[in-house]
């Protein structure tokens, strides 16, 4: 199964990434954890990318596509995908579309996760980091408690740069204009299903769950429990 998880910045794609990693054993590819770790390793992606990230920007479609093609080489994603942040319009969407029929694959299903802005602003204002796994927290909603991959105490959560109030507008803005357009793009390929991502974080990782398992074939039929 391959999935993207489509959302504005804050609206929880990477904490349900997660939750759809260990319930289907999907490979969880982020396309800004991508850049995050090319630049720190230093990498020229990782610098090239950088400036467009701190303004809030999109990073060109050339560069995000060649290291997306790259990371889908890798065997750990034939047993299937999610996709997280990438793809980010029009554009890209095609390039997906085109790199997962190379590789004889196909995109079973987008969930987009809906979540109004005031609340998108004042998630990524207590946003926290783990600068280690990735894994998002947050002051309020999600605390530190345990290392979802038992790595730490907690002692790498970092707030993003691209967190900072201004910026945060500038991507808000840029989802607006270049990736809600995907909304209405994958809902005419029949793949989009809505999840409602507001309110308590057990309710949208359940509903999150219900979409990804109605998109799996149904399993011989004779269970009675659908
Ligand atoms: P994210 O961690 O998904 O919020 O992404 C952080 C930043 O990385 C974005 O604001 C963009 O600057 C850049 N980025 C991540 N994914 C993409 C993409 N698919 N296309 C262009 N830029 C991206």
């Amino acid at each position: 199964m391959n999935i993207i998880l489509l959302g504005a910045p804050g609206s929880g794609k990477g904490t349900q990434a997660e939750c759809l990693q260990a319930e289907f054993g999907l490979t969880h590819i982020s396309s800004g954890d991508l850049f995050r770790e090319n630049f720190d390793q230093r990498t020229s992606l990782g610098f090239q990318a950088q400036a467009y990230m701190q303004r809030g920007e999109l990073v060109p479609d050339a560069i995000v596509v060649a290291m997306v093609r790259h990371r889908l080489q890798r065997e750990d994603t034939e047993s299937g995908v999610i996709f997280d942040g990438f793809p980010r319009n029009v554009a890209q969407a095609h390039a997906l579309t085109d790199m997962v029929a190379e590789l004889e694959r196909r995109i079973d299903g987008v969930l987009y996760i809906e979540v109004p802005d005031a609340e998108l602003i004042e998630r990524l204002a207590g946003r926290l980091i783990c600068r280690e796994c990735q894994a998002p927290f947050h002051i309020t909603y999600k605390p530190f408690q345990i290392c979802p991959y038992n790595k730490c105490g907690g002692e790498y959560l970092y707030q993003r740069d691209d967190d900072q109030p201004e910026t945060v507008r500038v991507r808000l803005e840029t989802f607006h204009e270049q990736t809600a357009p995907l909304i209405d793009y994958y809902d005419r390929a029949q793949l989009l299903l809505t999840v409602p991502g507001a309110g308590p974080i057990d309710a949208v990782k359940r509903a999150t769950l219900d979409a990804a398992q109605s998109l799996l074939p149904r399993q011989g039929g004779d269970h009675g429990d659908g």
